[in-house]
């Protein structure tokens, strides 16, 4: 029997890739957010799941540890995409990449001006991208998380992280001042997997390409009525 592992990371990613995962027929035996397990079975032998940090999902699928995975778009740009196919938008975890700076930093006029600003991020190579493609010079600054943090403290003018609600940037008294692009979650096959259990692989790919459309479907009828 050929068998697939996937590879997902908790929290957000998993919360909105259960119900597609239910119903492309793949359903966890554990519950990962409260297992101590890393490879979990799930009610279809021939599938498993792995669990990883969100930012090591694409590696597991690059070196073939994993078959498929789900990853940000965000994690996708920095990871650059080596060894991967990535043949799905799943449309969940949507959210935008932005700059933000504290309520009272004035940034139009630090652009204007061409400020040397300072930027915390966990993105170095999506802010190095925007800020050059603006002709901006900045010096980086890499951190891990918290980033809301970094103009609160002195280390930074501002921040590149991902905005949904804004409540975080509110209760932190910092302020969106651009966009850099939105994000949502992918879905992403290792190439050679592909190939060689296209038999198992293509099914699934189908099966999440018609859940997510249904997704989208019922998220539109919501909108509207
Ligand atoms: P980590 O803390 O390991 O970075 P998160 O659960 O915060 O993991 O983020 C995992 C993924 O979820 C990100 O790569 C991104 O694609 C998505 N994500 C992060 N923040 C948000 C958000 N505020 N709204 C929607 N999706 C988000
Ligand atoms: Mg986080």
């Amino acid at each position: 029997m050929t068998s697939i592992t996937i590879a997902l990371s908790k929290g957000r990613i998993f919360d909105e890739t259960a119900p597609l995962l239910k119903a492309v027929g793949v359903v966890a035996l554990d519950n990962p957010e409260t297992s101590r397990k890393l490879i979990l079975a799930t009610n279809r032998a021939d599938v498993w799941l792995i669990i990883v940090r969100a930012s090591d999902v694409p590696t597991y699928v690059q070196y073939g540890a994993a078959d498929i995975g789900i990853a940000g778009k965000d994690v996708l740009l920095e990871h650059g995409g080596a060894g991967l196919y990535q043949p799905l938008d799943l449309n969940i975890a949507c959210c935008r990449m932005m700059v933000a700076v504290r309520d009272s930093f004035d940034y139009e006029a630090a652009v204007r001006q061409g400020a040397r600003l300072r930027v915390a991020t966990k993105y170095l190579h999506t802010a190095q991208e925007h800020f050059a493609e603006k002709s901006m010079h900045v010096d980086l600054i890499k951190l891990y998380g918290s980033m809301e943090l970094a103009p609160l403290v002195g280390l930074a003018d501002a921040i590149v992280d991902l905005v949904s609600s804004g409540h975080t940037l509110n209760a932190n008294q910092l302020k969106a001042v651009e966009e850099i692009m939105p994000v949502s979650a992918r879905l992403i096959i290792n190439q050679a997997a592909l190939k060689v259990k296209r038999k198992v692989i293509q099914p699934m790919l189908e099966a999440f390409s018609a859940a997510t459309k249904k997704n989208s479907l019922v998220r539109r009828s919501k909108v509207t009525t």
